[in-house]
């Protein structure tokens, strides 16, 4: 019988972290509601979040199960990042309609496109259930297990929600968390890359930045309002909140808050985690991705075909790679592995000075605990980095590699084996298009000996050992074996055989090295990694859930925000630059000036769309500039994100959308394991640059006109102003308030384009 842990945190004052620090749980708002206030907050806890009528949490969905998005029309309309969206806008886009080049604006709802198995989910309600699941572990594990499903089966009886209790501070805390996610996402505006991606590999997690890192999707409902497959009876969604969008913008020094899912931070490891991170971790994932980038990158680079084939690929591994880059440097300018190591010395003396004898070994077996876990965790990350970020053809033979051996199986029908033939066909049908052989094997040649190098003793799978030792160091000849001889290597004649569902012809290429390959290394990961890391994390966690609680004790007047965990939480801070290195100061903005400043025609990261490049040379910003006539593009603010925050939106004091989250400085890469409130900073784009891309680059002017723009200044809207009405669903006032913001936008922006004209007429440009 497991003792109850304590439950120590409850959320009083927030001294122990920075002002801004911290990513909360949005059901337990109302203990930074007064810091918000004081920040310039004009809503309350319970608009942010409620459970009895629409609040702005309804207008929030993890975005395909790893991003964020916004919903910002009553008709479904959803705001996310170009980055986010760029596997479904790759999908559609082929030589001859290059919409990841040239980007999409569907003209009506009839021209939107279609994504199966993109999804948006909604949070219905976060319940604190620490109580009812605490009590059941004291009676053993599997009264915790059947608590933890009454309490799912109770929330989703009878509904179409689903829900899941999800651990929060290492084990010290637990929340029901209920769901509805809609299965029909539709894609309805991306720039080009060029805008979307501006800057490319060299400007991300920089600052500053240029980038219009947005994309435009639209939920479907059943008919009913029901989440429903993708059908063409499908309705647009009838939200119960969306974010109106500011045109009024934001400025140094406003309150901000960034509402989303962010993924994972690791606040509160041990220094001898952080060293290892440092050492250990990140160089060599950082190695292994710089190799394989080097030949992808050429690639890309030397044909077009490839350049759109990789794209998403190319992203996904370049991303963490730069980001990596950053961590190390910051972590290590911080002294954050002394730091931490100091913090556990207090804490370690604090505990025997305050006689809190049951966490007295605490912060040593920790250390211990890390000890013991790191081969493992050393050789579950380079399998991931192998085996999901390195070459794709091992990936694929474990997926697709069962068809040969269910066609030499005689237990096997003809009827299942046709199925399966049919199934991995389609699949084929997926990968191979986007697949080229010789880049893949470049790949595998240049990042085998990085991986090989770097796994602990006796952890590599014994075919990779052996060919290793055999092939005496020569990757490329490792490799040009294994491709060479594989039928996998160039799908035509796999998928011809599949095609014919030639049982035959695939049983006589089973003796395939490739899929050995694959199978030895997934199954050596299954049975050599993944098991016992599984344990001995999970000894670590116990452990650190202790630590928490020994925290707690000690500093009873702190507060200590639970890691990201993928689940909904709001961050809040002001849009601010920072200091973030001797001599260097960063403005909180940047301007069109700087996207001309940094177009160069013809280049893969810095050209621009000719038309694009004529508007903003001739001014031509609309209703859209700042008060001093500029375009702003992006802005930086102190709000705590993390990676899932991708897409997550910037919120203003009033509740009104000003910006689009979607990176962070080079500087402040550091922040999932130390966050400083003065050097870390979110980077948004400026709603007002996605309207004016929409609108005036575009011309999709109908997308905007389906959003509600508001000019609403936070900072004059009176003491007892409320944003909601008070009923269920959509309160009367509140829709009162929109109409009026409509009209006067309307009318400002008449007001504006005159302006613009007369003074154009009179000869200024
Ligand atoms: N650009 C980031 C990402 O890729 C967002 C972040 O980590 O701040 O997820």
């Amino acid at each position: 019988m497991k003792a109850a842990a304590v439950v120590l945190f409850s959320l009083i004052g927030i001294s122990s972290v920075q002002a801004t620090e911290g990513m909360w749980i949005p059901a337990l708002l109302k203990a930074v509601e007064g810091d918000m206030q004081d920040m310039g907050l004009k809503l309350t806890a319970e608009d942010i979040y409620s459970i009895n009528r629409s609040s702005l949490k309804d207008a929030i969905v993890q975005f395909g199960g790893g991003c964020t998005a916004s919903v910002i029309s009553d008709q479904g309309l959803l705001l996310t990042n170009h980055h986010c969206g760029y596997g479904q806008i790759q999908s559609h886009s082929s030589l001859e309609r290059d919409i990841l080049k040239n980007g999409f604006w569907a003209m009506s709802m009839e021209e939107e496109l279609t994504n199966p198995g993109l999804t948006a989910m909604f949070i219905v309600r976060i319940e604190d259930v620490t109580e009812s699941i605490q009590s059941a572990r004291m009676e053993g594990d599997d009264a915790e297990k059947a608590m933890r499903e009454s309490l799912t089966a109770a929330a989703t009886e009878g509904t179409d929600y689903d829900a899941v209790v999800r651990d929060f501070l290492y084990g010290n805390q637990q929340f029901l968390i209920v769901t509805r996610t809609f299965k029909d996402v539709r894609l309805v505006g991306a720039p080009p890359s060029s805008i979307g991606k501006f800057g490319g590999d060299t400007d991300n997690w920089v600052w500053p930045r240029h980038t219009g890192d947005f994309s435009l999707f639209r939920i479907y409902s059943a008919p009913d309002g029901s989440p429903a497959e993708p059908s063409e009876e499908n309705v647009p969604l009838d939200p119960a909140h969306h974010l109106p969008v500011s045109v009024h913008g934001v400025d140094e020094g406003d309150f901000t808050m960034v509402f989303g899912f962010p993924g994972r931070t690791e606040r509160y490891i041990p220094s001898a985690q952080v060293e290892h991170l440092i050492d250990e971790l990140n160089p060599t994932r950082i190695g292994m991705r710089t190799a394989s980038l080097e030949v992808i990158n050429a690639a890309m680079l030397a044909d077009d075909g490839t350049r759109i084939a990789y794209a998403a690929k190319q992203s996904r591994i370049a991303n963490a790679w730069k980001k990596w880059i950053g961590q190390n440097e910051g972590l290590i300018d911080f002294g954050t592995v002394t730091e931490k190591r100091q913090a556990q010395v207090e804490l370690a003396k604090a505990i025997r000075s305050q006689g809190l004898d049951e966490y007295s070994t605490v912060v040593g077996d920790l250390a211990k605990d890390f000890e013991a876990l790191k081969p493992y965790l050393e050789a579950r990350s380079l399998f991931i980095e192998w085996f999901y970020y390195g070459p794709e053809i091992l990936r694929w033979a474990a997926e697709a590699g069962d068809i040969f051996e269910m066609a030499g199986d005689k237990s096997v029908a003809d009827s299942t084996f046709d199925a399966r033939a049919a199934e991995v066909l389609s699949a084929a049908e997926g990968f191979y298009p986007d697949y080229r052989n010789t880049v893949d094997e470049g790949v595998f040649a240049a990042v085998f000996p990085l991986y090989m190098e770097a796994m602990p003793e006796g952890f590599a799978p014994a075919v990779a050992q052996s060919a290793w030792e055999g092939g005496k160091g020569d990757p490329k000849a490792i490799a040009a074996d294994l491709y060479g001889g594989s039928i996998l290597d160039d799908g035509t004649e796999f998928m011809a055989l599949l095609e014919a569902r030639d049982r035959k012809g695939l049983k006589k290429r089973a003796d395939d090295a490739l899929i050995t390959w694959a199978r030895e290394t997934s199954d050596s990961y299954w049975v050599k990694v993944r098991e016992e890391y599984g344990k001995r994390q999970g000894a670590m966690d116990e452990n650190m859930g202790r630590y928490l609680q020994a925290l707690g004790k000690v500093y009873p007047d702190s507060t200590f925000w639970p890691d990201a965990n993928s689940t909904l939480r709001l961050t809040y801070g002001r849009m601010e630059g920072s200091e973030p290195r001797d001599a260097v100061s960063y403005k909180p903005f940047s301007t069109a000036r700087g996207v001309l400043d940094k177009y160069v025609p013809g280049d893969a990261e810095f050209d621009l769309p000719e038309e694009l490049v004529a508007k903003l040379r001739a001014e031509e910003y609309g209703p859209y500039a700042d008060a001093d006539g500029n375009l702003r593009v992006c802005f930086l603010g102190s709000n705590h994100t993390t990676g899932g925050n991708s897409g997550s939106p910037a919120i203003n004091a009033t509740g009104d959308l000003v910006g689009l989250n979607f990176d962070r400085t080079w500087e402040s890469t550091m922040s999932d394991v130390r966050f400083d409130a003065d050097r870390c900073r979110n980077i948004m784009v400026d709603m007002r640059y996605v309207l004016w891309v929409t609108d005036i680059y575009a011309g999709a002017t109908h997308l905007v006109q389906e959003m509600t723009l508001t000019e609403r200044d936070p900072d004059n809207v009176g003491p007892n102003w409320r944003p909601f009405g008070t009923g269920t669903g959509m309160g009367r006032g509140y829709e009162q308030d929109e109409q009026e913001l409509r009209d006067e936008f309307r009318r400002r922006s008449m007001e504006r384009m005159q302006e613009r004209r007369q003074r154009m007429e009179a000869g200024g440009n």
